[in-house]
């Protein structure tokens, strides 16, 4: 029940992982946050200058209009200032003069208007309808400084008109001089400049896009990749590997990624190895018991020799494997951070002694030569006596296991520097240079004929950091091992000790 709820949890965090489905959504949502943030910024940008440019131009263009029409009304005024200081009729004529022969009147329109605020010449010729409203004739009669300006569209045409009022001293008989320009080829000027601008701004777009659409594709293509190898590591495929294009970030993810790949391979390798070195190290305990119980029951009281050696096999099978279930309960302490040790001052000569004693018979049985070099005394250390005991266990237990008949172990003890040295060393297979640097992982076996499920010295390096201490190991290929076990001396520990 638990298993199935475990499996339902995690069942839409698979349905993410399958690729194709999963890809799209996550390069729509690159593209889009691009969209939004990239392109949405120079677009807002560009119109924003565009808008500004446009702005300016008309300004640039009106004002230069108006600069133009204003240095022709100042020679007016001047003109017309003169025409006062000899007041008679023939004023008028000489307004008319300067109407007509107006030197400007192929860009500016002059105009004349009388009294009554009608045109009375111009300097095109024609006569302007009289319904035709002239607001900046208006707005200069109401002006302090006599002088009106009117910007708009008139007759359908848009125009720029200035009206400045001749002083009633001149006695002109004409009230008004009106200059009028159109400003349809400037409007036109402006037109063509904004939309010589705008296609620069979508030219300016156009290459942005361009430009990242290739950045884009360069980062999601190659996302999309490392998302389909990990979704197809994620399914058991270990062998799956990404071919690396840049020497960049993402370069640095698909390395990240195929290491990951190798390391979740060479795991998933250790765990098989390991079950299957577990089950056979479980079955042949199992199969001598059988055979013995089997044995045992067809034989009569008389065999008492056979029931001797019968029983001895089932005890010995049985201390193996309770030693190996006991093993592989420590390794799982030990994983979740639950071994403890119980802690005691002993006297660690006394357990070497004891480790050594154990397995004096066996070595005799395989034609291996032990021997121990006893101190005279070593300083007592602090410790879990239990749990040292394992680890001097284990490292002798090895050092036989993979030597052969002819080979020598040899044990010894020393006191250095406050440290009690543990020297077991062998003359027996060895262990390769690349191997060395492993056998002290868990599920790492370099040796796959002898039995062993591959945790021993994971286990036994653990207790000796948990003391304080160091587990050493060298070794040579075919020369034999030494493993050093390191533990400080009780006078090293700082603090009171406890009494046990
Ligand atoms: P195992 O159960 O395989 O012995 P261990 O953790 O005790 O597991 O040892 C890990 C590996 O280290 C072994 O598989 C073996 O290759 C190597 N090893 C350990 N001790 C020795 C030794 N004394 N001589 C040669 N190889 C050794």
């Amino acid at each position: 029940m638990e298993r199935r709820t475990k499996q339902l949890k995690n069942a839409p965090f698979r349905r993410r992982l399958q690729p194709g489905r999963g890809d799209r959504v996550k390069v729509k949502g690159i593209t889009r946050r691009w969209l939004v943030n990239s392109l949405g910024l120079v677009l807002v940008v560009v119109v924003a200058l565009e808008i500004g440019l446009a702005f300016f131009i008309k300004t640039f263009y009106y004002n230069s209009a108006r600069q133009t029409i204003d240095s022709r009304t100042t020679v007016m005024k001047n003109y017309i200032v003169k025409s006062t200081d000899n007041v008679t009729d023939s004023n008028s004529a000489y307004i008319r003069n300067l109407v007509e022969t107006f030197t400007d009147k192929d860009i500016i329109e002059l105009m004349a208007i009388d009294k009554h605020g009608n045109v009375q010449f111009s300097s095109s010729g024609f006569q302007p309808a009289s319904n035709v409203p002239m607001p900046d004739y208006e707005k200069a009669k109401a002006s302090k400084d006599h002088e009106g300006e009117y910007i708009g569209k008139l007759s359908g045409e848009k125009i720029i008109a200035v009206t400045i009022i001749i002083p009633p001293e001149s006695a002109t008989g004409f009230s008004a001089l009106r200059f009028v320009s159109s400003l349809e080829d400037v409007d036109r000027q402006i037109m063509s400049l904004i939309l010589i601008f705008i296609a620069c701004g979508v030219l300016a777009i156009l290459l942005v896009i361009f430009t990242s659409s290739y950045f884009i594709r360069s980062i999601v293509v190659p996302v999309r990749e490392v998302g389909k190898a990990a979704s197809k590591i994620a399914a058991g495929d270990f062998g799956a590997r990404i071919d690396k294009k840049y020497d960049d970030e993402i370069g640095e993810l698909c390395d990240i990624i195929n290491y990951m790949a190798n390391e979740l391979s060479n795991a998933d390798k250790m765990k098989n190895d390991f079950i299957s070195s577990v089950s056979h190290e479980l079955r042949t305990p199992l199969t001598a018991i059988k055979g013995w119980g089997e044995t045992l029951m067809s034989c009569t009281p008389g065999d008492a020799d056979t029931i001797a050696k019968g029983m001895r096999v089932i005890i010995g099978e049985t201390e193996r494997l309770s030693s190996m279930v006991e093993e592989l309960l420590d390794f799982s302490r030990m994983q979740s951070g639950r071994l403890t040790l119980v802690m005691s001052k002993l006297d660690i000569l006394a357990e070497i002694g004891e480790a050594y004693i154990m397995f004096t018979e066996r070595a005799k049985r395989e034609g291996i030569e032990i021997e121990y070099h006893e101190p005279e005394m070593l300083s007592p250390v602090f410790g879990d006596k239990n749990r040292l005991r394992q680890v001097f266990i284990n490292i002798i237990d090895n050092a036989l296991k993979y030597s052969n008949e002819g080979d020598k172990v040899r044990i010894e003890s020393f006191e250095q520097d406050e440290f009690i040295y543990i020297v077991v060393s062998d003359t027996g297979c060895g262990i390769s240079p690349q191997d060395l640097p492993n056998v002290k992982n868990k599920f790492f076996k370099g040796n796959l004929s002898r039995r062993g499920s591959g945790i021993g010295l994971a286990v036994a390096d653990e207790i000796m950091t948990l003391h304080g201490g160091a587990l050493l190991i060298q070794s040579e290929l075919g020369a034999g091992t030494t493993v050093t076990i390191k533990i400080p001396v009780i006078s090293k520990i700082p603090g009171e000790l406890p009494t046990a």
